[in-house]
């Protein structure tokens, strides 16, 4: 066990690294954040910051003899360097977990050979693009294989038009192309899970994404039991094959047939977990960290329905172009039944999550309801 008062070691400083410090300071860890760009969300709050790039071998070493546990908040930092961590100190999930889930090529072909149900796909080298929409049929989408999230790297291709288009946009990277999923419902399920192979799963969430980002997390989902107890064991057994430690969110696609398909994986907490820090009796990144330090988990179970809204920077007021004011928090902060998470990021631009906000009701529909009035009323 790594226990309160040891070091741990965040890669990456966004708001995933941010929630995870505060949890782990909360339960008398010291925080270490390295993260390239300096000043960043989770820098802001922890012990220690070290800003070099992920490929800074020495930098990195640093960093991992300082720690007594490290891990990663952000996927998309490569894989190769951390194998230096990862020689010094206990890196949770491995390298190895990252090198499979950063790159959605890889990650489908490991849920294919680990038999997860998955949308049908295509490999697409460069030009290849065409040829792999003639195969799997109209409509489809095309997704770059790296450093792809929240949308980006990817265009859902629906006519001739937009496959001339996509072969444009993407030629020269390597990408995936996969067969459009008409699907009924988002959701995810986190499993944690520790190196002795206890596991404990989050009640899933129901997800609602605008544009391509996530827009609310509903929790419970709106979904059947049965459904419920697919996600989670879905969840429990990809973790388990990944050999994770920490938490695994598994994004699932769920089909009018009631038929699951796994979309993403994800080793991190994850924005469809945010939920669960005022709506569950143990929060993601809590957990995350007991996962990790080999502490105990915590229950996983929600105190109530809950839902999640994410704060875009769209909801800054914007006067000739530029920022001009704040969206009213007092509507939020007026509520007994909300809760306002901020991230202390200074630049609001469109798209950008900059916060979140939870809201508990009596149901479902009551929380959503009052999630939506919120919202609008930013
Ligand atoms: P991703 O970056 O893969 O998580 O995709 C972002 C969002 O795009 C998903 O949450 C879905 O709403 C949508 N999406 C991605 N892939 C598909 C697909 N194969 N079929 C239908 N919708 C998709």
């Amino acid at each position: 066990m790594i226990g309160p008062g040891k070091a741990i070691g965040v890669l990456g400083g966004g708001q995933l690294g941010r929630m995870l410090a505060q949890a782990a300071q909360s339960l008398g860890y010291r925080v270490h954040v390295y993260e390239p760009s300096g000043a960043c969300p989770a820098g802001a709050v922890a012990d220690r910051l070290t800003s070099a790039p992920y490929d800074d071998i020495a930098a990195l070493e640093a960093f991992a003899r300082s720690v007594d546990v490290a891990t990663f908040e952000f996927e998309n930092i490569p894989a190769g360097p951390l194998r230096a961590v990862e020689a010094i100190v206990p890196l949770r999930p491995g390298a190895g977990v990252l090198h499979v889930c950063q790159n959605r090529s890889r990650e489908k072909a490991w849920l294919r050979a680990n038999g997860f149900p998955h949308a049908r796909y295509a490999e697409a080298l460069e030009g290849d693009i065409e040829e792999a929409a003639r195969e799997l049929g109209l409509p489809c989408v095309v997704k770059t294989a790296d450093f792809g999230y929240d949308g980006k790297g990817q265009m859902k291709v629906e006519s001739g038009a937009d496959l001339a288009r996509a072969a444009a946009i993407f030629r020269g990277r390597r990408c995936v192309v996969e067969q459009w999923v008409a699907f009924d419902r988002e959701i995810s399920a986190i499993c944690a899970r520790t190196a002795s192979g206890e596991t404990r799963v989050f009640p899933a969430a129901e997800n609602i994404h605008a544009n391509h980002i996530l827009d609310l997390s509903i929790v419970p989902a709106r979904i059947a039991p049965a459904v419920e107890a697919e996600a989670r064991r879905l969840a429990v057994r990809a973790a388990g094959a990944l050999g994770v430690v920490g938490l695994l969110a598994v994004e699932m696609f769920l089909g009018a047939d009631g038929n699951l398909t796994v979309n993403e994986l994800a080793p991190r907490p994850h924005n469809s977990g945010h939920w669960s820090i005022d709506g569950a009796l143990t929060s993601q990144f809590e957990q995350h960290v007991r996962a990790i330090c080999g502490l105990p988990l915590g229950p996983e179970g929600a105190r109530n329905p809950t839902v999640m809204a994410n704060i875009l920077g769209d909801a800054w007021p914007l006067r000739d172009g530029r920022v001009a004011g704040e969206p009213d928090w007092a509507s939020i902060l007026g509520e007994p039944a909300a809760k306002l998470h901020l991230y202390g990021k200074p630049a609001p631009r469109p798209g950008r999550k900059m916060g979140h906000f939870t809201v508990q009701g009596p149901d479902v529909e009551a929380a959503l309801a009052l999630a939506r009035s919120l919202k609008a009323g930013l």
